[in-house]
This record gives structure tokens, C-alpha cells and sequence, in this order.
């Protein structure tokens, strides 16, 4: 087992662990990136154009395989044949859960982690979000505000390229936006009804997403093909592999090593540091040794947590860091899955443009002037107008030239609104190693605990009812609202499970991701978060990344650290 040292360890290559390599690398530091996946190679692995009739199963997927590997993988829209390369085998990668209570845990493990699968969708969080705990009586207060960390969020959409239109809204930021993409006619009848009948509460804008509206820093304009989550041959969507990751290797000073599943941290008791940590080969499952003076962990929210849980020590038996006890509680995931569906009358003689990847987002707008009633927090709603295609086919009766003729034509104008609810933080969602289970490299496994409140049902309620609303007033017709019963996972955003806060005895992290109780340590994914706003993380993940180092390196250089 040969030990190596390097200035910094990086846990993870995907959204956040991308981030920490650029930004620890950039600032000179030889950094190694522990990854526990296998490489990926675009030019071999991306399959964003390839057609259906070009797979085994005609794009409807491997259908045992997916029942005997990928059981709760199976259930995310974009585990399809393409891309359910990109998901976990779940056989090897175990986890338990209450009865009765699911948690459907959606994971990419490879170079990029899920980087190359996300949805992009990038909002700014406002103290709307950093306030609501010390507003509500709720949790911890969030040790930061908007101001804290506006010059990070500038900073990194700067790098990944976020096109958007610019509203003016409090509750939602503006960013640093590339030229949004348009929206469709069914999108800008909507948007125009609801600035009249919701003037100066609702407003609808265009999806804010990390894709490329023009070239920018060496990376591609999107040429709106589609199936963003099989790959992007012409990089233009940001992930890890296509942008961070090529940065940090450019400087000479990253070893990305794939195939390393880290176990634990090592924590020298005297020094109250950590010196380094235990990992296990992938493919020999040989046991590996890495040191360090610097150590990021950029696993993703639940796999942080597992590798600190599995640190334990004299000092610290219930998870390295843990001397809060608040480590793995308070997890979260947003509620989604309230909305309302109708159809648009007119623009027959219109069609969309290309496949757009993208659609609008209707921001906040309970709870942010007024106090409802019915619950707390909000929502906001992603969604769309389009045409239908020949895949209404499936729900219309016929069959025959006549059936197949009439599916050749364009379908009416629909239009959806998605909500995408705020979760509270609840000490009783949380999780722990499991006593009995490990995974395929013999590292012990999660016990998940976790069910959605009465708040979160009340939010989808609404969610459905309001989009009616929404719908009505713009003319659709055979409008018909819906109320998912999704279990918390399904939304893949899950978070908290090693929150950020002041005290050292109510919160694992301090306002610059650093461990309270462990001072070169660092958790930058969504492990860290202390609510969970409603819109979606990742951007805040990475703007905290960005933040973190460069106050780690601060320290480093001050000879602090
Ligand atoms: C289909 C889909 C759509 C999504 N849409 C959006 C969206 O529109 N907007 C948004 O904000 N978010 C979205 N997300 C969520 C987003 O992908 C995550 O929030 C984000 O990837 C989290 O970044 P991360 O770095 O924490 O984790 P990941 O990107 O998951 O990366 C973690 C990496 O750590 C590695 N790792 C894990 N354990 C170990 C270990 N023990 N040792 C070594 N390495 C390890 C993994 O292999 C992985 O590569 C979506 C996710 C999916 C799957
Ligand atoms: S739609 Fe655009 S971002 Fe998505 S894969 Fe195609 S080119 Fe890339």
C-alpha cells in the first residue's frame, strides 16, 4: 500500500468536485481528484445523436437489466437506453430505507458524476431563502447571506455560461445571462395572460440553464438537438467534463485518479487535522492510502455524509465532525409533481423551432409579500408549450393508413406548468450507516429515513390548483391538474445532512464550508445546505464550492491551514 502526498485531495468529479479541482489547481495546488467511477471519454461515450432504430431495444430500454441493476435508477426520466450508462448499478450500490417510506436515490458515479445528466436549470438564491430559518423559527439561521455569495455565483456563470432573460425579481436574482432562448407562441400567450390577470405577483420568464446561447470560452453554441442527458458532443452544455475538468488538467498541477472509491478520512488526533484518506481500488479492490494537506469532499450531498459517518474515531464515534450530532439529519429533497396540464387553441399555422433544451420558469410567488395561510415557504414551476407529436398516438384510438396519416400531422398547442416545491429541514428525515449492508467494495451503507410533511403536501396542493388558475386565465381548454405522489429522491436534489451554521454545537459546518470541528476539511455539495429554497441547487453548490476555496487557500497562504 505506497502512500502519496499531495497539497490537496478532491473527493468526486462531478458538479462540485469539477469546481474544486479548477479553483484548487488554478491557485497552484497539486491536486489529486479521487473519483470512484470509470473514466469517461466524450468522443466514445456521448450518444446525444444517436438514433433509436440504431439501439438493441429501439430506445425502450433493456427492461431486465433495468429490473435486476437498476431497480430505483430506472425510475429518473433520464435513465433511458442512451444514458442509463451514466446511472448507478444499484446492485452494487446498496442502500436500505424504512417500509413504507421510500427514497429513491438517483446517482451517477463516473468522471463527471451526474454533471453529464442534470437538467441544467441554474437559479440564484435571494435572502428570501437565506433568511427563511431564522424567519421561521425553523432549524439554524444560514451563517450567510445573498451578499456573501452574489461574487461567487458571478463568478461561476461567468465560467459556465447561463443563458437567461433578466426580470428584476427579488426572489429570484438575475445573473450574469448569455441571450435567452425564446419562447415558444403557446408559451408567450401564457406569459402575457398571466402579467394581466397576476400583475406584480406572478411573472413567467424563460428557463435560466447552464447551455450555451452563443460560443463562449472555447465551448460551442447549442445547435438544439435535444437529448441533453446522453452527452453533448460540441460541449456546449456545462458539466464537469466538458468545462472544469479540462481547466484543472491544463495547468499540469491535477491527478485525476478513476476507479478510487474512497472509504474514510484519515484524522490525525494530535494535530486535530485530516492527514488523508482510505480508498479502495474500484477494479483490484486493493485498499489505497493518500495524503494530504487539504481535503474537499465533493461526493454529493448523501455520499459526503456516508464517508464522514464511516470516519468514526475515538473522539468522534458517530462520524468524523460529528460533534454537533447533527451529522445526517435534515435531509432534504424538493416536493414535486403538483401542476396542470391544457390545451392551447390557436397558431395552428406555428411549430417550435428545433428541439429546444429548455422550457420557462415561473418563479416564487406564495409567501413572498404575503403570509398564506395554508402553509410556508413556496414553489416555483418549470414547464412549457409545445405541439404535439405522433407520441399522442399512444392515448388516441385508431389504427390503420387513416390512424398512421393523422399522426403525421402536428398535434394541438399544450402547455404544462411543473411545480418544484421547498422542503423543510426536519431532524427526522436522516440517515445513518446501516448495521448490515455494504457495497460492492465492502464499505458500509446507508440506512435512509425520510418522508415527506404536511407542509410539502399542502405546497403540491396549491402547486395544482394555482397552475389551473394559471391555465384558465390564458384560454386553455380541457385543462386537467395533477398531484404526483412522488417519493423525496425522486426530484434529485437532495440535500442538507451536514448543515452550515455559527454554532459549532447546533451545525457540522461553518459559513465557509470548513468543519467545525476538523479545520482542513471541507464539504462544498449539498450536504451543506441549512434549507432548502425551491429552486434548483446546483448553482449555489458551485458558487460554495468556489468560495470555499478560495478561502481555503487564504488560510493555506497565510500559513493558517
Ligand atoms: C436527470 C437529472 C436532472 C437534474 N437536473 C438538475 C437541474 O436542472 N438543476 C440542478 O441544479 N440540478 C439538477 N440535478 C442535480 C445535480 O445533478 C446535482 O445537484 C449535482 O450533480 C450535485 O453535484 P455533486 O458534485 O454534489 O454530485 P455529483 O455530480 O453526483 O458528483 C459526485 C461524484 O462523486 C463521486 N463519488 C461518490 N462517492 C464517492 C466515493 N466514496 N469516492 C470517490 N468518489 C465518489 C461520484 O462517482 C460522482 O462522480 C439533476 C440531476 C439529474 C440526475
Ligand atoms: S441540445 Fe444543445 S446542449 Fe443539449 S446536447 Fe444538443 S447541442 Fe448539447
Amino acid at each position: 500500500m505506497a502512500t502519496q502526498t499531495y497539497d490537496a485531495i478532491v473527493i468526486g468529479s462531478g458538479i462540485t468536485g469539477g469546481w474544486a479541482a479548477k479553483e484548487l489547481t488554478e491557485k497552484g495546488l497539486r491536486t489529486l481528484v479521487l473519483e470512484a467511477g470509470r473514466p469517461i471519454d466524450p468522443d466514445q461515450d456521448y450518444v446525444e445523436h444517436v438514433p433509436a432504430w440504431e439501439k438493441k431495444f429501439r430506445g425502450l430500454g433493456d427492461r431486465r437489466k433495468g429490473m435486476e441493476e437498476q431497480l430505483v435508477q430506472r425510475e429518473c426520466y433520464a435513465c433511458d437506453e442512451w444514458a442509463s450508462k451514466f446511472f448507478v448499478n444499484d446492485r452494487e450500490n446498496p442502500y436500505s430505507t424504512d417500509t413504507n417510506k421510500p427514497f429513491l436515490w438517483i446517482r451517477g458515479r463516473q468522471v463527471g458524476g451526474r454533471s453529464i445528466m442534470w437538467g441544467r436549470q441554474s437559479y440564484r438564491w435571494s435572502d428570501l431563502d437565506f433568511e427563511a430559518n431564522l424567519r421561521d423559527g425553523i432549524a439554524v439561521d444560514w451563517p450567510i447571506r445573498s451578499q456573501d455569495i452574489a461574487r461567487w455565483y458571478d463568478y461561476v456563470e461567468e465560467f459556465i455560461g447561463v443563458s437567461g432573460q433578466a426580470e428584476g425579481l427579488p426572489q429570484l436574482p438575475d445573473g450574469k445571462f448569455l441571450p435567452p432562448m425564446q419562447m415558444t407562441c403557446a408559451e408567450m400567450v401564457v406569459k402575457d395572460a398571466i402579467d394581466k390577470y397576476f400583475p406584480g405577483e406572478r411573472r413567467m420568464t424563460i428557463g435560466r440553464t447552464a447551455i450555451l446561447t452563443q460560443r463562449h470560452n472555447g465551448r460551442a453554441a447549442c445547435h438544439y438537438c435535444g437529448p441533453c442527458h446522453r452527452g453533448c458532443s460540441t460541449r456546449s452544455y456545462f458539466s464537469s467534463l466538458n468545462a472544469t475538468l479540462p481547466v484543472a488538467q491544463a495547468t499540469g498541477k491535477m491527478t485525476l485518479r478513476p476507479f478510487s472509491v474512497v472509504h474514510s478520512i484519515i484524522f490525525d488526533p494530535k494535530a486535530r487535522r485530516a492527514a488523508g484518506v482510505r480508498a479502495i481500488d474500484g477494479q483490484s479492490k486493493q485498499a489505497l492510502e493518500f495524503r494530504s494537506r487539504l481535503v474537499f469532499l465533493c461526493a454529493s450531498a448523501l455520499e459526503s455524509t456516508r464517508i464522514l459517518l464511516n470516519s468514526s474515531t475515538a473522539e468522534f464515534p458517530n462520524g468524523l465532525g460529528n460533534g454537533s450530532g447533527e451529522l445526517g439529519h435534515n435531509l432534504m429533497d424538493h416536493c414535486m409533481g403538483g401542476g396542470a396540464t391544457g390545451r392551447m387553441p390557436g397558431n395552428q399555422d406555428r411549430m417550435e423551432a428545433g428541439r429546444r433544451p429548455n422550457g420557462i420558469y415561473l418563479p416564487r410567488f406564495r409567501n413572498v409579500r404575503d403570509k398564506h395561510a395554508g402553509f410556508t415557504r413556496g414553489y416555483g414551476y418549470q414547464g412549457g408549450g409545445y405541439r404535439e407529436n405522433w407520441q399522442r398516438g399512444i392515448e388516441m384510438a385508431g389504427f390503420g393508413t387513416e390512424f398512421k396519416r393523422s399522426l403525421r400531422q402536428l398535434g394541438p398547442w399544450m402547455f404544462d406548468f411543473y411545480g418544484f416545491g421547498e422542503c423543510l429541514p426536519n431532524p427526522a428525515n436522516y440517515i445513518e450507516l446501516d448495521p448490515k449492508k455494504k457495497d460492492a467494495w465492502g464499505i458500509p451503507a446507508l440506512s435512509i429515513h425520510c418522508a415527506f410533511g404536511e407542509n410539502e403536501r399542502a405546497l403540491l396542493k396549491d402547486m395544482s390548483i394555482a397552475a389551473a388558475e394559471m391555465l384558465s386565465a390564458a384560454g386553455a381548454t380541457d385543462i386537467q391538474p395533477f398531484i404526483e405522489d412522488n417519493a423525496p429522491g425522486l426530484t434529485i436534489h437532495e440535500m442538507g445532512t451536514a448543515r452550515m451554521g455559527r454554532d459549532p454545537k447546533t451545525s457540522v459546518l461553518n459559513a465557509n464550508n470548513q468543519l467545525h470541528d476538523v479545520s482542513n476539511l471541507f464539504v462544498t455539495d449539498g450536504a451543506c445546505m441549512a434549507s432548502s429554497s425551491c429552486v434548483n441547487p446546483s448553482l449555489t453548490y458551485m458558487a460554495l464550492t468556489a468560495r470555499a476555496c478560495d478561502y481555503a487557500v487564504g488560510l493555506m497562504k497565510k500559513g493558517e491551514l
